[in-house]
């Protein structure tokens, strides 16, 4: 009987050796958010009051008071990207380390799942030098999702159908407008090409996310100043030929070249007149 016993004791005491194997192997980095995020906190509740100074260096006087009405800043864009990276691992792998200073709020995997790695709140670093309309500072008011794709290759159906229902979400959450759902490509034309010439712009248009061309377009008129157009709509046309490619690549996907044929420039003609 007690022999018994104890082996029903060393039995348990496996079981419980075993189930404690199994460990959250993102444990380590998940600490590292939590501390960060800790110390964010500190700083939205800091009452300390902007130090001012005049032209001759003398503190121009100030003083905190706290009003009662506020609450938390809401990102206003979405900005969609692909990973051009081998695997979903692979991409959390680089978004969990320090040394790449890239994050997204989302990675979305080939299968569907999706990953939240960021509170929406927050500012991740998915855009990087880039610009928008008088927007220089898209981080600070956009979502950034990620994709796992390669760029030279189709969306998974189930990736593009999960992308669709977080659309939905953050579209109501924050109310963020039609015209605000865009591409890494739109914002930084000439530095990045993501989500690229396969990604399925119109798909999302017909369900209130970006806008895409009409099915009947009509010629744009002879005087037409497709430069202008083009940065109405939003795009930087500093540097006219990388803004026109991009245009192409989201608003026309037949080829991405740095020139207007007439039909990219009848699409063109189209498009602006929606925003
Ligand atoms: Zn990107």
């Amino acid at each position: 009987m007690k022999n018994r016993l104890l082996l029903l004791l060393v039995a348990a005491t496996t079981i419980t050796a075993c189930s404690k194997k199994v460990t959250n192997p993102h444990t380590k980095t998940n600490s590292v958010y939590t501390t960060q995020a800790d110390s964010l906190s500190k700083i939205l509740l800091a009452e300390n009051p902007a130090t001012l100074t005049d032209s001759l260096n003398q503190p121009i006087p100030s003083e905190f008071i706290g009003t009662v009405n506020f609450n938390l800043r809401k990102p206003n864009y979405v900005i969609i990207h692909y990973t051009a990276q081998d695997s979903v691992a692979q991409t959390v792998r680089t978004f969990t380390l320090v040394k790449p200073q890239v994050s997204a709020h989302y990675v979305i995997s080939k299968d569907g799942k999706v990953i939240h790695m960021l509170n929406d709140y927050m500012r991740a670093w998915h855009a990087g030098v880039s610009k928008w309309g008088s927007i220089s500072d898209m981080n600070s008011c956009s979502i950034g999702i990620e994709l796992d794709n390669k760029g030279n290759e189709p969306f998974a159906p189930a990736q593009i159908n999960s992308l669709l229902i977080l659309l939905a979400k953050l579209k109501k959450d924050y109310n963020i407008p039609t015209a605000n759902f865009i591409g890494h490509g739109d914002i930084a034309p000439g530095r990045k090409p993501d989500p690229g010439i396969l990604f399925p712009w119109e798909t999302l248009a017909k369900k209130g996310f970006g806008y895409y061309s009409d099915m009947i377009i009509v010629p744009a008129p002879a005087n037409f100043d497709s430069a202008t157009a083009l940065r109405l709509i939003g795009y930087d046309t500093s540097n006219l030929p990388a803004a026109i490619g991009a245009f192409k690549r989201h608003f026309v996907q037949r080829e991405s070249s740095n020139t207007l044929t007439q039909f990219d420039l009848d699409v063109l003609f189209n498009v602006y007149k929606k925003y």
